[in-house]
């Protein structure tokens, strides 16, 4: 029946993440011991005090529209966030909060991109930017990147794959899924060569901002004052504040832009849900580092699943510096045999560990980058080591 259906839609690639997920629960409810490395989200409960804003909301009766792009409060925490965090300044003009970072995104290429145009990914990207490009009639242009320049793109690289088309440049710092994060002095090269380029918008994700292990600082685009006019900076509560069923994200960016995504979401969802948005202002407002306990976990069970991989041969580990993926390269595996099972790239892989393991990974091939798969460390201590123990026996045929 798909004949019936849009070519629009036809033509979208369903999200490889969240298919995984729904395969491991497939096999969890035919009786299987599946351990999920697979999703981006956290393992935490929403913090009490964030919560207890919502109950609060509700007894409070906010229960009608809001307006379209977030209370004005919320803008004023976002605002002030900015600024706290990033050393940004924007109008509420400038502010838009949606139905999560994803919707954010879905909005600016909707808003940007006429048919033809082209979008730089540096792969691997974060799995929807390609679809969601794609969704706006535009064209992603891949650059790819590998392990030896910890999968960032190089200022070189950048200047090569601009063409006449080219309509904007997407990525996150912290990457999903490698957790490389852009050095501002890396961002400035990056910059340099976008000066030659001025019809080149920017789009930089930091939904993993807090979520930093200490070894490179956060850097935004728009800090420099030459790319601020042209850069929009997307963000959200889903990872960091372990808020991703509440569904809220926002953007700072010109206002022209800003007008735009506000007047698209008008006739499309008529913004974002009220009780969330409640619950947003006062996790904004706090300090971030009521969430710090996190990151710390995070950082344990980061250098613990890195030890446990270490010690299985052919896995090629990245030091994640944010976010709370590893993505080893495991080509070393392709062209091999085992257990009677003929690996040939990532996807293959990835469903090797599912069906010999119990252990739900992510193909690479998802990402724009099929030399490594993602493995997702937001799960409890005792889940890793059970899950890497089973990957090293799968492995060992
Ligand atoms: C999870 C994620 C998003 C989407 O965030 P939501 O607020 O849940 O929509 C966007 N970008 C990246 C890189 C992500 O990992």
């Amino acid at each position: 029946m798909s004949e019936r259906l849009s070519e629009r839609i036809n033509n979208v690639t369903p999200s490889a993440t969240l298919e995984m997920a729904a395969k491991a629960r497939e096999l969890r409810a035919a009786g299987k011991d599946i351990i999920g490395l697979s999703l981006g989200e956290p393992d935490f409960n929403t913090p009490d005090y964030i919560k207890e804003a919502a109950i609060q909301a509700v007894n409070e009766d906010y229960n009608s529209y809001t307006p379209v792009d977030g209370y004005v409060e919320l803008k004023d925490a976002i605002i002030t966030k900015f600024d706290r965090d990033n050393g940004l300044r924007y109008e509420r003009s400038q502010i838009v909060v949606s139905t999560g970072a994803k919707q954010s995104l879905y909005n600016v290429a909707q808003v940007i991109l006429n048919k033809g145009d082209e979008v730089i990914l540096p792969c691997p990207y974060w799995v929807s930017y390609s679809d969601i490009v794609k969704l706006a009639d535009g064209v992603p242009v891949e650059v790819p990147t590998s392990i030896d320049n910890d999968f960032k793109m190089t200022p070189e690289q950048l200047e090569a794959a601009i063409s006449p088309k080219t309509k904007m440049l997407w990525y996150s710092s912290p990457c999903n899924p490698s957790g490389s994060i852009y050095s501002k002095e890396e961002l400035r090269a990056l910059a340099d060569v976008l000066q030659k380029h001025p019809q080149i918008i920017v789009v930089s994700d930091e939904i993993y901002e807090h979520i930093n292990y200490g070894v490179t600082a956060h850097a935004s685009m728009a800090e420099f004052e030459d790319m601020y006019e042209r850069t929009v900076t997307v963000n959200g509560v889903a990872k960091a504040f372990a808020m991703t069923g509440w569904r809220i994200g926002y953007i700072g960016a010109p206002s022209y832009i800003a007008r735009a995504c506000n007047k698209l979401q008008g006739q499309v969802t008529s913004g974002a849900n009220c009780i969330a948005q409640r619950a947003v202002i006062t996790a904004l407002t706090e300090s971030p580092s009521r969430i710090s306990y996190m990151v710390d976990e995070f950082k344990v069970r980061r250098s613990l699943i890195l030890g446990l991989l270490n010690g299985i041969d052919g896995f090629k580990c990245n030091s994640p510096e944010g976010a709370f993926y590893v993505y080893p390269d495991v080509t070393a595996y392709f062209g091999k045999t085992i257990n009677g099972v003929t690996i040939n790239n990532a996807s293959d892989f990835a469903m090797y560990l599912l069906e010999h393991a119990n252990v739900a990974t992510v193909t690479g091939d998802a990402f724009g980058n099929g030399a490594s798969i993602r493995i997702s460390y937001a799960a409890a201590e005792k889940e890793i080591r059970e899950a890497i123990k089973r990957i090293k026996n799968a492995l060992a045929g």
